[in-house]
């Protein structure tokens, strides 16, 4: 039988760099044929061999309804009609910064921009303005996007700022990035101790999904708070991928219950809130924000900023999730496939750990949960692959390397995680 896959894939090759928009589609850590999306719908997509696949990766976070929810399809395709881009504001907009200052009680502004990385890279660029000063802290295994002074991996010792992961980046240009380990409080202390009147602002993932699934501790984020409040830094949380996925109120609704009166001073959002469109969101507190031109000299602007369409999206995905039961559903769901797969591991015998928030999980070929990168890339890569193999055989969808994390929706159903756990047993059995 003709692979499509494979065909489309090697046309690709000739065309786009690596056949891919986004180097981890390719399949490089995992190997084997990327699986090209023809069609999509509630927690599946058909590709194009026509093969059916439960999707626990829904485009990296933002489907949290499941692929083609009827009120958002109606919202989109009523928008259309409407234009597609105006480059002069709208109501929707206005409705889309309501809604997200409402969820999210630290927000007092935000504007709309069309990516993660525009909203992180206009984040620092404001911190800095705002502050007046230049350096920033970073940690490593957080991932920002891809803006130059945030590709960065730590140095040779915490003296020395970091070096680039990218070829590409000037030294010079990652000069003021300090890159610092995840959840080590020690460094945390050292780096302030050194330039604490230097540092701009702390950026963190508080419940990182780009080294799978790692959550900050309590003590640790307790410090980052006490630490950019003394010495007069911004703490900036990167809830492009946790914000509207681990709760309604993002992963710092999560801390501020255990913390009490914990807010972060800005937020960067994206995916959940463009609900599958290009959409994604900085904001803060008025007297920062108001620092953004037109108003303040910090400059910042986009063509497609606050598009029509993009924000019809949004509008309509956030109006599904904030009804009452929405994420107490979603929990329950994530909690049966994560507690279903510690299960089967445990019964064949592979060392396994999981952790789930809301609709977002990660689990580990690792008895204990990793607390920061260097551990979590120990994880046995050989194995991993097996069981990626194993489970896209049987036609589940899981991330293609192991320091992703994984997505569920409101359209996986019971069955759909039953048929996922029983696909993990073979594939973990084969495994042991
Ligand atoms: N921040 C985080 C936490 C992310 O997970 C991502 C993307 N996965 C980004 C920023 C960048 O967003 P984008 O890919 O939309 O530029």
């Amino acid at each position: 039988m003709p692979d499509r896959n494979l065909d489309l894939f090697e046309r690709a090759k000739t065309l786009i760099p690596g056949g891919v928009n986004s180097p981890v589609r390719a399949f490089r850590a995992v190997g084997g044929t990327p699986r090209f999306v023809q069609r999509a719908q509630g927690a599946y997509f058909w590709d194009a061999n026509g093969q059916r696949h439960i999707d626990y990766i829904g485009s990296w976070g933002p489907m949290i309804l499941g692929h083609g929810h009827p009120a958002v399809l109606e919202a989109v395709q009523k928008a259309v009609l409407d234009g597609f881009s105006f480059g002069a504001p709208t109501e929707r907009e206005v409705e889309l910064a309501q809604a997200i200052v409402e969820l999210v009680p630290s927000l007092e502004m935000v504007r709309l921009v069309s990516s993660g990385t525009e909203a992180s890279m206009s984040a620092i660029r404001l911190a800095r303005g705002a502050t007046g000063r230049r350096k920033i802290i970073k940690f490593e295994g957080c991932y920002h996007g891809h803006a130059d002074a945030l590709l960065v991996k730590a140095g040779s010792g915490l003296a020395t700022f970091g070096n680039p992961t990218s070829a590409g980046v000037p030294p010079e240009v990652v000069q003021h990035t300090l890159v610092l380990e995840y959840n080590n409080l020690e460094q945390l202390e050292a780096a302030f101790a050194e330039h604490g009147a230097d540092i701009a602002c702390l950026m963190i993932e508080p419940i990182a999904g780009n080294m799978n699934f790692v959550r900050a501790s309590v003590p640790f984020m307790t410090r980052c708070r006490e630490l950019c409040t003394r010495h007069g830094a911004l703490l900036v949380f990167d809830e492009v991928m946790t914000g509207f996925r681990v709760a309604l109120g993002g992963a710092q609704s999560v801390y501020a219950k255990q913390i009490p009166g914990f807010e972060p001073d800005m937020t960067v959002m994206g995916k959940v809130i463009g609900g599958g469109m290009p959409l994604a969101a900085f904001g803060g507190k008025r007297a920062v924000m108001e620092q953004l031109a037109p108003l303040g000299s910090v400059y910042q602007a986009g063509t497609l900023s606050g598009n029509p369409v993009a924000t019809a999206c949004g509008l309509a995905t956030l109006a599904e999730i904030r009804k009452p039961g929405f994420f107490d559903a979603l929990s329950a769901r994530t909690r049966q496939l994560v507690d279903g797969l510690k299960a089967t591991a445990d019964s064949a015998g592979v060392p396994f750990s999981v952790d789930a928030e809301g609709g977002m999980f990660g689990f580990f070929l690792m008895p204990e949960l990793p607390q920061n990168y260097q551990t979590v890339m120990k994880t046995d890569g050989t194995k991993f692959n097996a069981l990626f193999h194993g489970l896209l055989d049987r036609g589940v969808y899981i991330a293609p390397a192991l320091y992703e994390a994984g997505f569920v929706s409101a359209a996986h159903s019971a069955a759909d995680v039953e048929e996922t756990i029983a696909a993990a047993a073979e594939s973990l059995r084969a495994l042991a």
